[in-house]
């Protein structure tokens, strides 16, 4: 599964963050993606997030 923010919606709430630290961080106050591939034990918590986020900003992909 792989995860994009579209920084274009994104507010810099830094819940996904907070929530899923391996598979987001922050960069000038937007959230990023900081790996390739969201390794299978991070998915459920990858779920929550984009689920969480109050913007949708999250978008996953198989
Ligand atoms: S939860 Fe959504 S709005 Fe908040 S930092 Fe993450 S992507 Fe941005």
């Amino acid at each position: 599964m792989n995860a994009k923010v579209d920084p274009t919606q994104c507010i810099g709430c830094e819940l996904c963050v907070q929530l899923c630290p391996d598979v987001f961080g922050m960069e000038d106050n937007l959230a990023t993606v900081i790996v390739d591939v969201i390794a299978p034990d991070l998915e459920a918590a990858c779920r929550d997030c984009a689920s969480q986020c109050p913007v949708s900003a999250i978008v996953l992909s198989e």
